[in-house]
C-alpha cells in the first residue's frame, strides 16, 4: 500500500494485532502514524485468542469436512462449533456463502493464495522482535494434537496431505497415545493417536500486543484509545477520519477494526460479509506446563502454555459480535477438554473471556 512517494501521515483504526504491526511496519517506511482505537490496546480478538503462529495449519476455514461437521452439529448449544437458531438474514447469507466455498477445488484455490502468506508470518514475527518490540515467540518443539483413536485422526493426516500438496512446507509424526503421553505428559490415558506438528511457535498473544503497541509509541506513534471511528472520507488526495466528534485529515487511512471491518469498510467497496466467529478461553493451573501447545482437533479445543497456567481456548458460535459470554459454552468447553487432559484444574479457571476471529464469507452484492 505504501511506496517510498506514499503517504507520510496516517492513521489506522484499531489497535489490535493487525492495526499495531501494520501500524510497525508503516513506521519502518518512515510514516507518521496515529493509531485510533474506540477501547484500549489489544482490546478485541488479540487479548484471549490461543497465540498460535501457526503457519503449517493456516488454512481456510471453508473446507468440506468442516461443511460436513457443522450440519451435524450446530444446533447444539453444546456443540463446539455454534449457530443460534434464530440466526439472522445476513448471517444465513454468510452461512450459505460458507458452504458454496466448502468445495475442495475452492479450499485448494484458497489454500495456494495462502501458501506465500504463510512463509512471511513467523520472518515478520522476528522482524518485530529483532527490531525492539520487547516480547518473545516461543518455538512449540513438538505441538500435539491428540485424538482419542487413529480414526478421528484421519481427518487431519488427509488435511496435511492437502496442504503439503499445496506446497506449504510441514513436518509432522504420527504417534501412539503411549508415545504422545512420554511426548506430552498432560494427555489422559483416553488419548490413544496424537499428530506431532514441527516447526510452529506461540506466544502470549495480550502481552505481544501491548509490547507491540510500546515500540509504535516510542517510534513517535500515537495510540488514541476511547477514541471510536465513526466516519471517513475520501477525497482531495486524502482521508478525512471523525473520531469523538472530532475531524482530522490523514494522507491514507487503514482499517483493521477485526469483526467491525465493515461498518467502516463498506462505504468504500467492501462487500464481503465479514462474520465473527466468536471463540472462548481461560486459564486454568497444571501440574506441568506442558512445552507447546496442544490441540484437541475432535473437541475443537487449543491448549497453549501461558506463563505457568495452560490457556485453554475453543469453540466457535456465529453470534453478533457484542452478545455477552454464555457459561453454557465454557462448559462446553470444560466438558469437552475433561477426559483428554490429566493434572488440568479445569474447575480452578481465571480470565475467562469471550472474542471475536472475524471469518469472512463470499463477496455479497
Ligand atoms: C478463541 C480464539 C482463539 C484464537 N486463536 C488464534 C491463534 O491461536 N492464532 C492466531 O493467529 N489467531 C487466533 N485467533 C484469531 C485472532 O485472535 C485474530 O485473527 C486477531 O486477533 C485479529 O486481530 P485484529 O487486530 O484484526 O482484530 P481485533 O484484535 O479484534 O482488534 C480490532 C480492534 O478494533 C477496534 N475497533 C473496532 N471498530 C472500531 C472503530 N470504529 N473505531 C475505533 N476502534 C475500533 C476494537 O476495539 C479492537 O480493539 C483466535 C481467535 C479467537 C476468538
Amino acid at each position: 500500500m505504501v511506496d517510498s512517494g506514499g503517504p507520510r501521515r496516517v492513521a489506522v483504526v484499531g489497535a489490535g494485532m493487525v492495526g499495531l504491526s501494520t501500524a510497525w511496519f508503516l513506521q519502518e517506511h518512515g510514516v507518521d502514524v496515529t493509531v485510533f482505537d474506540r477501547a484500549g490496546v489489544a482490546a478485541g480478538a488479540s487479548w484471549g485468542n490461543a497465540g498460535w503462529l501457526t503457519p503449517g495449519l493456516a488454512t481456510p476455514l471453508p473446507e468440506p469436512a468442516v461443511l460436513k461437521y457443522g450440519v451435524r452439529a450446530v444446533l447444539s448449544p453444546s456443540s463446539p462449533v455454534y449457530v443460534p437458531p434464530s440466526a439472522d438474514p445476513r448471517l444465513l447469507r454468510f452461512l450459505g456463502g460458507f458452504a458454496r466455498n466448502s468445495t475442495t477445488a475452492r479450499w485448494r484455490r484458497a489454500m495456494e493464495s495462502l501458501v506465500p502468506i504463510n512463509g512471511l508470518a513467523l520472518p515478520s514475527f522476528d522482524a518485530l522482535v529483532e527490531g525492539g518490540v520487547a516480547a518473545e515467540t516461543r518455538d512449540a518443539g513438538a505441538f500435539v494434537a491428540a485424538y482419542r483413536t487413529a480414526a478421528e485422526r484421519r481427518v487431519l493426516l488427509e488435511e496435511i496431505e492437502h496442504i503439503r500438496a499445496a506446497g506449504q512446507a510441514l513436518e509432522f509424526e504420527a504417534l501412539d497415545g503411549d508415545e504422545a503421553r512420554k511426548l506430552e505428559p498432560l494427555l489422559s490415558e483416553r488419548v490413544g493417536a496424537a499428530i506431532v506438528l514441527r516447526g510452529q511457535r506461540f506466544v502470549d498473544p495480550g502481552r505481544f500486543v501491548h509490547a507491540l503497541a510500546d515500540a509504535v509509541r516510542a517510534r513517535g506513534g500515537e495510540i488514541r484509545t476511547g477514541a471510536d471511528v465513526d466516519a471517513m472520507q475520501d477525497g482531495l488526495g486524502g482521508v478525512a477520519v471523525r473520531a469523538g466528534g472530532r475531524v482530522e485529515a490523514f494522507d491514507a487511512a487503514v482499517v483493521a477494526s477485526g469483526v467491525w471491518l465493515g461498518e467502516l469498510a463498506r462505504r468504500f467497496g467492501v462487500r464481503s460479509i465479514v462474520q465473527a466467529g466468536r471463540g472462548y478461553s481461560f486459564s486454568v493451573p497444571v501440574e506441568r506446563v506442558p512445552s507447546g501447545p496442544v490441540y484437541l482437533p475432535a473437541q475443537r479445543v487449543a491448549c497453549t502454555p501461558l506463563g505457568d497456567r495452560l490457556r485453554v481456548a475453543g469453540m466457535m458460535e456465529f453470534r453478533r459480535p457484542d452478545a455477552a459470554l454464555d457459561p453454557r459454552r465454557v462448559r462446553a468447553i470444560v466438558e469437552a477438554a475433561r477426559p483428554m487432559l490429566d493434572g488440568a484444574v479445569l474447575d480452578d479457571r481465571r480470565d475467562e473471556w469471550v472474542g471475536r476471529a472475524r471469518a469472512r464469507g463470499t463477496a455479497c452484492r
